[in-house]
């Protein structure tokens, strides 16, 4: 069929369009043409089709080196707004971003209870509330992508969640009954490596993002694309054992990797040891400065068990990125090196080792890309942030360890 066949490349050629302007920031009409290699007539009739849609905005540049004042495109970021939200054990994250996942607002609320109900009300007024403060724009709340410490299928319902002892639940299907938004649900780690990916380490098609807090869970983006497996359940290896009959976990094994490397052990552990159950990151990095005795060892023996279980993945990977996401890394003095000193094997190799950034935030905003890379039906995203944002999003959380 020619018409099918026209419109098929017309909608390939939109997403071209639109993933390069965003990619760019800020392109001309000449220039898109010469980096997609359209002709300017295809260009020009897509531009237009964009700018009635209001997803892009011109603007003319003051002047350059010839004199000229050429016109450029960027798209419009005010067009709509994307919710990310991270759906943790004792709490909910909330951030909702522009449409170049700059954080405009960030709340986190506390869960009192694991009660699949209760939070699909609160997730519902949430929601709502969200909606009719930002329906400001042409295109309102463009959707909302739900991260899950927990297993999720292929088809986007969820599996399990080891801490709120949820089986088989659609929340997707729960949610978009009562609201009217796309909404998408992702396992967080997935997410966080997305962020990765989208907001970090552009060029990087093989990158792995580690992710230590309630549990321990590995994202892996492979050739840019997020690796699921067959039912959707890659990259549990906070469940991979690395203690022989070591301690029992809810997973009905022992000795997994998350009892002794994800922030949850490390605080629980700590807790015991000082006798005191409401330990701070502040705290923590006191008790480093201090060289206090008990943290000195307990973070060696945590990176001691880090390690192992880093080995074990990157000898399966091979990756070009490592990201570990750690708030508790961040205020160890040399972690990254401290941590590269234990993988010296002559067989596991990976390119860099970092940790991340994004932290903590990395969740919410691998959600928001997400819900932007949807509903612009691109490709790929590439999108640029700037650290400031990342701490206005970050204003709301405080620093507790709230695990
Ligand atoms: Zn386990």
């Amino acid at each position: 069929m020619v018409t099918g066949d026209a419109a098929y490349i017309k909608k390939i050629n939109r997403s071209l369009i639109i993933e390069k302007i965003v990619e760019q920031g800020m392109i001309s009409r000449a220039d898109l043409s010469k980096m997609i290699e359209l002709t300017r007539a295809t260009i020009s009739a897509q531009v237009s089709d964009l700018l009635d849609e209001e997803l892009i905005v011109e603007t003319q540049q003051e002047h350059n080196s010839v004199g000229r004042r050429p016109i450029m495109l960027s798209l419009n970021r005010k067009a709509g707004y994307a919710l990310g939200i991270d759906l943790d054990y004792q709490h909910i994250r909330f951030t909702l971003s522009d449409l170049l996942g700059h954080p405009i607002y960030s709340e986190t609320i506390r869960l009192e209870t694991p009660d699949y109900d209760v939070i699909l009300h609160l997730l519902i007024e949430h929601i709502q509330a969200y909606q009719n403060k930002y329906s400001d724009s042409r295109y309102g709340i463009v959707g909302l992508v739900i991260g899950i410490h927990g297993i999720v299928n292929k088809d986007e319902t969820i599996y399990f969640v080891p801490r709120h002892q949820w089986h088989n639940k659609n929340l997707k299907a729960d949610l978009e009954a009562k609201i009217d938004i796309n909404v998408y649900i992702e396992n967080n780690a997935n997410l966080c490596s997305f962020a990765e990916k989208v907001y970090k380490h552009h060029h990087s098609d093989n990158l792995l993002c580690v992710s230590m807090y309630s549990g321990v869970g590995l994202g892996i983006m492979n050739e840019g694309e997020l690796l699921k497996g067959y039912h959707g359940y890659a990259g549990e290896m906070g469940h991979m054992i690395i203690v022989p009959d070591g301690k029992p976990c809810n997973c009905g094994n022992h000795g997994c990797w998350e009892l002794y490397s994800s922030e949850a052990s490390f605080f629980k552990e700590l807790a015991e040891e000082h006798h005191k159950h409401d330990i701070t990151y502040t705290d923590i990095r006191n008790w480093m400065i201090e060289q206090e005795p008990i943290i000195c060892k307990q973070m060696e023996q945590f990176i001691k068990y880090l390690s192992i279980g880093l080995n074990n993945i990157i000898n399966l990977y091979n990756p070009e990125i490592l990201v570990l996401n750690s708030e508790l890394l961040k205020l160890y003095p040399n972690a990254e090196e401290i941590i590269k000193s234990h993988l010296t094997s002559t067989i596991s190799h990976y390119r860099e080792l970092v940790i991340s950034d994004l932290g903590k935030q990395a969740c919410v905003m691998g959600a928001c890309a997400l819900a932007i890379k949807n509903f612009l039906d691109i490709p790929a995203l590439r999108l640029n942030i700037e650290d400031d944002y990342l701490n206005l999003s970050k204003e709301n959380d405080g620093t507790k360890a709230a695990l």
